[in-house]
């Protein structure tokens, strides 16, 4: 019988409604929760999504095989490491050419990769705002003005406060297919007519954007 591996956790409390978890490259997960949510409680959390947890490991340590190469607007590019000034990343188009110092320090190189992905498609990300937020109106959806941020959010693609008029964007959605960047600007907008995940804000969210369900799985890969 195979022994069950043993899950190795890190926990960080914040002032926060649920308990979030991060599979890392390094093999252990990173609990975030709540000052009032005891060790037992996170034990047992662990515990029943045992199966769960190991398959999003396995997919973390998958993520970090290959330093070498990486995901732009979902085609995939060598990276190289060279001599350089700086802790960031450039792209020739064809190659993501990042500081040598940085290359054994695998977080240090995402971010320097997402923050050079980013400056290349902030403006395509814009435009697909407007184009986004035009179609909900001209479909006679009520859509505010809004402001956008797009920024690195660990555990989510998106958020919308549709009190305050709100959208957030996750940065890491540059490593995928423009229709991605889609459907998560589609779903955002959507939650201006729906506050939740209901069969009516997926069935709505189909009808106006017929790809979402194919970029959802594409999302969770
Ligand atoms: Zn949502």
């Amino acid at each position: 019988m195979n022994e069950k591996k043993e899950i190795k956790y890190i926990v960080t409390r914040k002032n926060i409604k649920n308990m979030y978890f991060r599979a890392k490259p390094d093999g252990t997960i990173d609990v975030s929760a709540n000052y009032n949510v005891t060790d037992l409680q996170i034990k047992d959390f662990i515990d029943k999504n045992y199966e769960k947890l190991i398959r999003m490991l396995e997919k973390a340590s998958k993520r970090a095989e290959n330093p070498n190469e990486t995901h732009y607007l979902g085609k995939v590019y060598p990276v190289e490491f060279k001599k350089m000034s700086g802790n960031y990343a450039q792209f020739d188009g064809n190659v993501f050419t990042v500081n040598d110092l940085l290359e054994k320090r695998y977080e240090d190189v995402q971010v320097a990769l997402r923050n050079c992905k980013i400056d290349m498609c902030f403006d395509v990300f814009s435009k697909i705002n407007s184009e986004v937020a035009a179609d909900f109106r001209g479909k006679g959806y009520n859509i505010p003005i809004t402001t956008v941020t797009i920024k690195y959010m660990k555990t989510l693609w998106g958020s919308c406060n549709a009190f305050k008029h709100k959208i957030s964007i996750c940065t890491k959605l540059a490593d995928y297919p423009l229709k991605c960047v889609y459907s998560v600007y589609y779903h955002e907008y959507m939650h201006y007519k729906y506050s939740g995940h209901t069969a009516a804000f997926y069935k709505e969210l189909n009808s106006i954007f017929p790809e979402y369900d194919e970029c959802a799985k594409l999302l969770k890969q």
